[in-house]
């Protein structure tokens, strides 16, 4: 009997793969429900939410965690039996890592992005992400729940961790506030993001803009945008042009953030402003575009900022590089910029609650790829790596140098993610109930990154050279060993023994961003009510006014006013 069960599941070798003992206990009886049925200790480990850290113990049963142990407490007893033991001594366990933005076999000009599901969800795990949330992209006028099943036909069960999805409206008419509809209840897609740039394909105009925002707010789900003016970007390439500039450094001067970026940063809040609901600002690449973050949230608007992996490790001046394969591999929007400081300068943003999180906007293609644009800048493909190096960049970078506490790197890699996009705490915190992903992750070793070792697909890697301290030991994701250090559990080989085993994440509407909306939108109305009852009443009594002093109405407006204001003086 047992052993049919076994010949039906294509996942029982990943069981044994890790672990000989458990081969029976890891039985998948459905693959489209293939659960672990297996337990594992996490002992003796620095455990770190965004909020405390403390020792002590992380039991896992059936790809959920069922008990937290804190050493030097009064909690309840624990027992050391499971079949699988770790120790995390010296070491921090912290919830697994989430990528909200990256564009994984991303159909682009007759090609792909090179980094699939099963690629990039190695690469995260390796890297101690155990969350990917991609995007739908609809070609323009493509119905978006087509779009969707399209997208979700290449990922499913093409994927070694859990994922979920954004969809872009790069177009309007009638038939995508249906779509989006369908897509929020029906789907579990509830973010929808727009492109103020890439004009003529998928830039929208601010009424369309402001029709999504207003939609979006309907239906409970949050608007994302990537933030550029696409006419300033299209002058701009034209201008480089005429100047005889077609090399990569162009891509950078066609586009400087402290203009177009921050233009279109700006003009982004002030419609979500207008609507009153959530905003998220993708790839805050620098500070002049963080300070128009900034500047909303203080005003009290919900606005959430995202920077990049990338923009913490790298700066623009790779693009000057006089090595053509070098310099384009650096080529992404908005653009890294050439202050060399504002690495530093985003990371104590982060630090500040200015921004929000860090992801990768990974998109990926190769060398060969990258040289469509060999003789234009304005032909690279865009886009970087940044799904395996994200923790370690923010840790090295971050934590290392002082910058952040090892609490706020938990948030902004993980923790304010599952929040903005209501996953939260499923994911993004270590407590009883939530999913088994987990990291534990080595403070103590450092590692130098190269194409040459990661577990990318892409043949570059924007982080080359650069020596990275802190790395992840031990990824664990839906309860299950799928990355290690240990042994020869860091291969593609071992972590692809989990491809089919990444389950869709339907979300849903109305998550944390909205907890506001609807206080805020009854004060602006009662503030405008208000208004409008005191104009009212001194037009009333100018109406009366005039008709005894038998004057023009404007004049009796005039005058009433001016006798209010000088009473008021008074
Ligand atoms: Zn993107």
């Amino acid at each position: 009997m047992l052993s049919s069960i076994i010949s039906k599941c294509r996942h029982v070798g990943y069981a044994a793969g890790y672990d000989r003992r458990l081969k029976f206990k890891a039985v998948c009886w459905n693959k489209l429900n293939c659960r672990p049925f297996s337990s594992l200790i996490i002992k003796n480990g620095l455990i770190v939410n965004a909020d405390r850290k403390f020792e002590g113990h992380v039991k896992v049963q059936n790809g959920k965690i069922i008990q937290v142990f804190e050493k030097n407490s009064e909690s309840e007893e624990f027992s050391f039996q499971a079949d699988t033991i770790i120790d995390a001594k010296g070491k921090f366990v912290v919830p697994g890592g989430i990528d909200p933005h990256v564009h994984l076999e991303m159909p682009f000009m007759g090609t792909h992005s090179i980094d699939g599901y099963r690629e990039g969800t190695r690469a995260g795990l390796a890297g101690g992400t155990t969350t990917l949330i991609d995007f739908i992209i609809p070609a323009p006028g493509q119905d978006l729940v087509d779009a969707y099943k399209e997208w979700q036909g290449r990922a499913e069960n093409n994927t070694c961790s859990d994922y979920g999805f954004h969809c872009g409206i790069t177009y309007w008419d009638d038939s995508v506030p249906l779509g989006m509809e369908r897509l929020v209840k029906e789907y579990g897609v509830t973010s929808f993001k727009v492109f103020l740039a890439y004009k003529g394909s998928l830039m929208i105009n601010d009424e369309e803009c402001l029709k999504v925002l207003e939609t979006a707010k309907k239906l409970g789900a949050i608007v994302m945008a990537h933030c550029e003016n696409g006419d300033m970007v299209e002058r701009g390439q034209s201008k480089m042009h005429d100047m005889g500039i077609f090399g990569p450094e162009g891509h950078y001067f066609s586009r400087p953030n402290d203009i177009v970026e921050q233009e279109a940063t700006h003009r982004a809040i002030a419609l979500a402003r207008s609507v009153n609901t959530p905003l998220y600002v993708v790839h805050v690449m620098s500070p002049a575009a963080c300070d128009e973050v900034h500047r909303g949230r203080s005003s009290g608007q919900v606005i959430f900022g995202e920077t990049l992996a990338s923009a913490l490790g790298v700066d623009g001046t790779h693009l000057e590089n006089p090595e053509f394969r070098h310099a384009a591999g650096f080529v992404m929007s908005p653009p890294l910029t050439m202050e060399t400081n504002a690495k530093a300068e985003l990371m104590k943003r982060l630090a500040c609650d200015q921004l929000q999180l860090v992801s990768t906007d990974n998109c990926t293609f190769s060398t060969s790829q990258k040289e469509l644009g060999k003789l234009d800048f304005a032909r690279i493909p865009n886009g970087c790596n940044g799904i395996e190096d994200r923790l370690s960049v923010v840790y090295s970078e971050g934590v290392d140098n002082g910058l952040l506490s090892i609490c706020d790197f938990v948030r902004v890699t993980s923790t304010a993610a599952a929040k903005i996009f209501n996953i939260y705490p499923r994911k993004g915190v270590i407590q009883k109930g939530s999913d088994a992903d987990l990291v534990i992750f080595d403070p103590s070793q450092s590692r130098v990154v190269s194409y040459k070792t990661h577990h990318h697909a892409v043949d570059f890697n924007i982080f080359e050279g650069m020596k990275l301290n802190g790395v992840v030991h031990t990824t664990i994701s839906n309860g299950v060993v799928k990355y290690s250090v240990d042994g020869d559990r860091n291969t593609n080989e071992f972590i692809e023994q989990f491809v089919g085993t990444g389950r869709y994440l339907q979300r849903d509407s109305f998550g944390f961003p909205f907890e506001r909306i609807d206080a805020l939108d009854k004060k602006k109305e009662e503030r405008i009510r208000k208004k409008s009852n005191n104009f009212s009443q001194v037009h009333s009594l100018s109406i009366n006014f005039a008709n005894i002093y038998n004057i023009e109405i404007s004049q009796s407006i005039y005058l009433i006013l001016k006798y209010f204001i000088l009473t008021q003086k008074k």
